[in-house]
């Protein structure tokens, strides 16, 4: 079933969201937090990725994640932090447990999310990607409001990058070898039925035994 737009705004008829030049428009639940981690694209963008990330690692609210995106994080404040004081890193946004979005990165220009990565045989997944990030973890379940948010985000960036498509899919499925996210407790299928979009394809077992304490970074 082809996207339609119709369809799913009257499922969720108050979430319509716009893309003013790289940025949503300012709105109820829509913040902007300008990252320094980012460049410029080589080409368009016809991916979309979703991640997950929580810090410290299992705990959610705050605003340690749009700190460790902005170069910000007091380092002093837990000890897993010092694990990652050195990365430099952002999605282009977050969807924190209350459904409020905050922008990070410009979509036009390549965000880095996804690290080393391959999608469909193309590697450098950043260069063409638009990077999704859900507060949460791999095995607590993700809230209605984020997934309200990313379908009405997910929404509004197909309509305006539409060689995404139904090029959509976890950064397990983009480094398998070294992801996890957004995992287990993440539904694909709620997710993706108002889009008419297959669930991405299961990975082999082996590789959700493990979640690591720095899953969905980089
Ligand atoms: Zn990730």
């Amino acid at each position: 079933m082809p996207f339609n737009p119709l369809s799913f705004n009257q499922q969720l008829p108050s979430s319509v969201l716009s893309i003013d030049d790289g940025w949503i428009a300012r709105a109820h639940a829509v913040k902007h937090c300008p990252s320094p981690n980012f460049d410029a694209r080589p080409c368009g963008v016809s991916l979309l990725v979703i991640h997950h990330i929580s810090l410290p690692p299992g705990v959610f609210g705050g605003n340690a994640v749009c700190d460790f995106f902005t170069n910000r994080l007091d380092t002093t404040q837990h000890p897993f932090y010092a694990q990652i004081a050195d990365m430099r890193v952002s999605a282009h946004c977050l969807i924190r447990r209350n459904g409020e979005i905050v922008q990070l990165v410009n979509f036009n220009d390549r965000a880095w999310h996804a690290g080393q990565s391959s999608y469909q045989g193309r590697t450098h997944c950043n260069d063409f990607a638009i990077g999704i990030e859900l507060e949460g973890t791999g095995d607590v379940a993700y809230r209605y409001g984020q997934y309200a948010a990313l379908q009405a985000l997910t929404q509004a960036l197909v309509a305006h990058y539409p060689a995404i498509g139904t090029h959509i899919v976890g950064h397990e499925h983009i480094a398998p070898d070294r992801k996890t996210d957004p995992g287990p407790s993440f539904d694909w299928a709620r997710y993706l039925m108002p889009f008419g979009i297959p669930v991405p394809e299961k990975l082999p077992e082996k590789l959700h035994l493990e979640s690591t304490a720095a899953d969905g970074l980089r």
